[in-house]
C-alpha cells in the first residue's frame, strides 16, 4: 500500500466572513492510497481555526506508516494508531480516513453509502450558506445560490436581526443560523430565538462559547427552535458531553477524523436522543462526497462546500431539488476534471 500526497490551496469565490474570522482561500491536502490497482481518494481540509497546515500535515504524514492499512481495513485500529501517531490533526486523520473508504469501495466494488448503510431516500436538503457581508452583496450572493432550498446565514454580531431582514427581502427559503459562538448575553439571545423562530429559522448553532455550557444549555431548554453544537463537538467523547447541553450536534469529517468515527458519533448521538446534522469546512467535491454517503443518516445537511469554491478540482457531485445525490459508482464516485 503507498500513500502520497499534494497539497492544493483552494480557492473561495467570495471572502468568507464567520463572527470571528475572515478568508479568502483554504488549504487542502489531497491525498491517495494505492493498493492492488487500484486509488482511494482523500483530502484533509485545514480552516486556520482549527490548527492544521500544510506544515502540520506534511510532518504527520511523514510519520505514517501504511503497513497499518492491511486489507480488509479494521477502521478502530487504524483511528487509533493513527491517534497514537500525535492527538489532534484530525483533518489530516480525516483525509487519510476517507481515502480508505473510497479505495474499500473500489476494492469490493460498493459505493461508499452502501457499504456504511445509508438509505438514499433519506438524504436531506442540504443547505447554502452566506457569509457576513454588506447588505448588497448578501443579497446578490442569495440571488446567485444554487438550487438550494435552505439558506445558512451566518450571524453572532450586533446586526443579526437586519441581516436576517435583509435576507427576507429577497427569499422565503427556510434558513439555519449559525452564531459561531458569538452570542453573549442570555436574555437577549433568548429573545432573537423567539424573533428568529418567527422568521422562518430551522436551527441556530453555536449560539455561545463552546466553554460555556451553562449558557447553552440554558438557551437549549428554552428556546422554540433546536440549538446545536458544532464548535464544542468535535470527536466522539464530545457527543455524550453534549447531552443536556444542545438539542443535536453538528458533525463534521474534519473534526471527527473521518467517516468511521462519524459513523461511531451517529450511533451515540442517537442512542441519546440528540439531533444530527452534517456540516462541512470549504472542500473540494472528495471530502462533499464522504459526507453525502453518510448524509442520509442526519437531520440535517449542510454540505455546501463545493459551491463556495472556484477551482474545484473534481467534477461537482449532481445535485437535484436541493439534495444532493448518491451514485453507484465504487467508492466515493470521485471523478477527475
Ligand atoms: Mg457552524
Amino acid at each position: 500500500m503507498k500513500l502520497t500526497y499534494q497539497p492544493f490551496e483552494l480557492l473561495l469565490k467570495h471572502t468568507f466572513t464567520i463572527a470571528k474570522f475572515s478568508r479568502t482561500s483554504t488549504s487542502v491536502m489531497l491525498i491517495a492510497i494505492e493498493h492492488e490497482g487500484f486509488t482511494g481518494y482523500g483530502e484533509a481540509s485545514m480552516v486556520p481555526y482549527m490548527g492544521e497546515s500544510f506544515e502540520t500535515a506534511t510532518d504527520f504524514l511523514k510519520k505514517v506508516d501504511c503497513q497499518h492499512f492491511s486489507y480488509p481495513f479494521d477502521y478502530e485500529y487504524i483511528i487509533n494508531y493513527l491517534d497514537s501517531i500525535a492527538p489532534g490533526n484530525p483533518a489530516i486523520k480525516a483525509g487519510i480516513d476517507i481515502a480508505l473508504h473510497d479505495l474499500e469501495g473500489k476494492l469490493t466494488g460498493q459505493p461508499c453509502w452502501q457499504m456504511l448503510g445509508s438509505e438514499p431516500i433519506n438524504m436531506p436538503l442540504t443547505s447554502f450558506t452566506i457569509g457576513i457581508d454588506t447588505p448588497e452583496v448578501m443579497i446578490q450572493k442569495v440571488k446567485e445560490a444554487p438550487a438550494c432550498k435552505i439558506i445558512k446565514v451566518k450571524l453572532g454580531r450586533d446586526s443579526d436581526r437586519e441581516l436576517i431582514k435583509t435576507i427576507r427581502t429577497v427569499t422565503d427559503l427556510p434558513l439555519f443560523v449559525d452564531a459561531n459562538q458569538g452570542w453573549t448575553d442570555l436574555e437577549q439571545s433568548l429573545d432573537l430565538c423567539h424573533w428568529l423562530h418567527e422568521q422562518g429559522v430551522l436551527l441556530i448553532e453555536q449560539p455561545m462559547l463552546k466553554t460555556d455550557m451553562e449558557s447553552n444549555a440554558w438557551l437549549t431548554e428554552r428556546s422554540p427552535i433546536p440549538i446545536i453544537g458544532d464548535e464544542a463537538v468535535q470527536r466522539l467523547p464530545d457527543v455524550a458531553k453534549a447531552q443536556g447541553v444542545y438539542h443535536g450536534i453538528n458533525v463534521k469529517l474534519m473534526k471527527s477524523a473521518g467517516m468511521y468515527e462519524a459513523g461511531q458519533m451517529i450511533v451515540k448521538a442517537k442512542e441519546l436522543g440528540l439531533k444530527l446534522m452534517i456540516g462541512c469546512m470549504s472542500e473540494t467535491s472528495c471530502a462533499t462526497l464522504a459526507g453525502i454517503a453518510l448524509a442520509p443518516q442526519f437531520d440535517w445537511a449542510d454540505l455546501d462546500g463545493p459551491f463556495l469554491t472556484s477551482n474545484n478540482p473534481y467534477q461537482m457531485p449532481a445535485f437535484v431539488d436541493g439534495k444532493w445525490q448518491l451514485n453507484n459508482s465504487p467508492g466515493l464516485g470521485l471523478q477527475k476534471l
